[in-house]
């Protein structure tokens, strides 16, 4: 069987629903208009599914849902105890579907199967930790002995607006999803329009858990309708973002006229800095892995690799033969470790930066379409070495499988190199001097750094980026305070000392 056949066996999820529908005050809804789109297999781009495609009468529905079940439903006023439980019952189903989540997922963003279910286990995982959280709550209270004492009360705010992107769809619409409704917010979620499949299933979880009807709401569509219907609605106070820099602003200017809260996780070009005196072969492992895993469609990506002179040519080798032997494959096949992007635009796009980099520097791996792969969104792990710091693919998101390695001489050179860029999500650095570590990563200008480490990262620690790659942090306590308005409330605990106006 050739792979082109294969793709063609490459068979749909068993038991895929008619049409992906909205999630509205407990039922799973058509829009009212009746209007859907089309929803692509990455692998033959052809359509597989239609999804509701909401509008702005959709959002109003969803929206005073979400309303009326803050104001007058049992879910901001439970005990964080109470609320716990049925979030855990959440973490326990997606758990025990995480299979088919992560079938649904891999069908529906070309993500590699294996990779999809580790997502899908980590989206269980966001559950379970702002489950925890809240019952660990506290809150600051502040005392001046026998005269004053102050109290935070921590409230819910209202209904969150949660806008998503289509790289790891679930895994990230749970990152929202957890902390807004941990805190007793209600939510609308408007998942991103290529990938909507396995956030359908989101309706059901919740509503097995436990979750009362309201509480949970989702409108499909597009950006410009639904998404921006959410954004515009008076009656949401919350949005969390992530996305692209742009959509991030434009977001961010329409969202000025209601001083809504925002929260913005956005783009990134993150630079991976190899000094010579790393471990070279840790650190070629963990640069091929931090920008092709997750088919290179992932926002911490280090997609700039900084290489000490002294080391560059043996690195830049290294890293070249071992980018080729990556296995491009069907996302379906547990051995593929990059598949399909996600759709024939980002394709389009992606490629359209392999052919920059022709241009821009020197191509030692990949640089177009797999051989095996005449068809669907599949892109050959592609290395350029030699980029100059001003080449567009230094300086722009590609968002895919392709990365620009860059020497340098001194610690100087490198900082610098590092922060030339608009972006500052992560940085990772691969060093075993110890001072030359901590200082460089005081220096960098990113949200993130990893230490002779690939990206884990503990859910405690703060999550965002700075410069344009983001605003404000999420993350532990972080999305706590997102979410919930801290009141300070005064006591007076002695003699009242007024300035007596009007005194007789
Ligand atoms: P995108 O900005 O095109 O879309 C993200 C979401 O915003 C989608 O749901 C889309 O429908 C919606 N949207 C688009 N226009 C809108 C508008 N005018 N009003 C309201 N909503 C609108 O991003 P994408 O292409 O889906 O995702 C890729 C981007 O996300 C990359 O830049 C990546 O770096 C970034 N990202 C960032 C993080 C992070 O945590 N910093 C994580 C993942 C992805």
């Amino acid at each position: 069987m050739t792979d082109q056949e294969n793709m063609a066996a490459a068979p749909a999820p068993a038991n895929l629903p008619e049409q992906i529908l909205h999630y509205i005050d407990g039922n799973y809804v058509p829009s009212l208009s009746g209007e859907t789109f089309d929803v692509l297999n990455p692998v033959t781009n052809e359509t597989y599914i239609q999804a509701a495609s909401g509008d702005k009468a959709d959002v109003e529905r969803a929206v005073a849902a979400a309303k009326k079940a803050f104001e007058t439903g049992p879910w901001p006023k439970m005990l964080p105890r109470e609320r716990s439980r049925i979030l855990h019952r959440v973490a326990d189903l997606i758990e025990a579907e995480d299979e088919r989540l992560a079938e649904l997922e891999s069908y529906d963003s070309g993500l590699p199967i294996t990779q999809a279910l580790g997502q899908a286990r980590r989206a269980a995982e966001n559950f379970r930790f702002f489950a925890d959280l809240v019952v660990a709550q506290v809150d600051d209270a502040f005392k001046v002995p026998g005269r004053q004492m102050n109290y935070v009360n921590r409230k819910p705010i209202g209904v969150a607006g949660l806008i998503t992107p289509w790289n790891t769809p679930f895994m990230l619409e749970s990152w929202k999803l957890a902390p807004a409704l941990a805190t007793g917010n209600t939510v609308v979620l408007k998942p991103a329009e290529f990938t909507p499949l396995s956030a359908s299933l989101w309706g059901n979880i919740f509503a097995e858990a436990g979750v009362p009807a309201g509480v949970f709401n989702l409108v499909n569509g597009l950006g410009e309708t639904a998404g921006d219907s959410l954004v515009k609605h008076p009656d949401v106070p919350l949005i969390s973002f992530t996305g692209e820099s742009s959509t991030g602003s434009l977001i961010f200017a329409n969202s000025a006229p209601f001083l809504k809260g925002l929260s913005m996780e956005l783009g990134g070009k993150s630079p991976a800095v190899v000094f010579a005196d790393a471990n070279v072969d840790d650190a070629v492992d963990a640069t091929i892995f931090g920008v092709f895993s997750l088919n290179g469609e992932r926002c911490t990506a280090g997609s700039r690799i900084l290489v000490q002179r002294d080391i560059y040519d043996e690195f830049v080798e290294k890293y070249a033969a071992q980018a080729s032997r990556i296995k491009v494959g069907l996302p379906s096949d547990p051995n593929t470790e990059v598949g399909a992007l996600v759709h024939p635009e980002h394709y389009d796009k992606v490629m359209s930066y392999v052919e920059i980099g022709k241009e821009e520097g020197r191509l030692v791996a990949g640089g177009g379409r797999p051989k095996d792969f005449p068809t669907g969104n599949f892109v050959a792990p592609t290395v350029f070495a030699d980029v100059a710091p001003d080449a567009r693919i230094f300086q722009e998101e590609i968002f895919g499988p392709v990365v620009a390695i860059t020497p340098f001489d001194t610690d100087e050179e490198g900082l610098a190199l590092a922060n030339n860029t608009k972006y500052g999500l992560a940085a990772y650095i691969w060093t075993n001097d110890l001072k030359r570590a901590h200082n460089f990563a005081q220096n960098v200008e990113a949200g993130m750094v990893w230490l002779n480490s690939n990206n884990v990262r503990d859910l405690r620690t703060p999550f965002g980026g700075v410069k344009a790659s983001g605003l404000g942090h999420e993350g532990g306590y972080r999305s706590i305070d997102f979410y919930t308005d801290q009141q300070s409330v005064q006591i007076n605990l002695g003699k009242v000392h007024n300035p007596t106006f009007g005194k007789q």
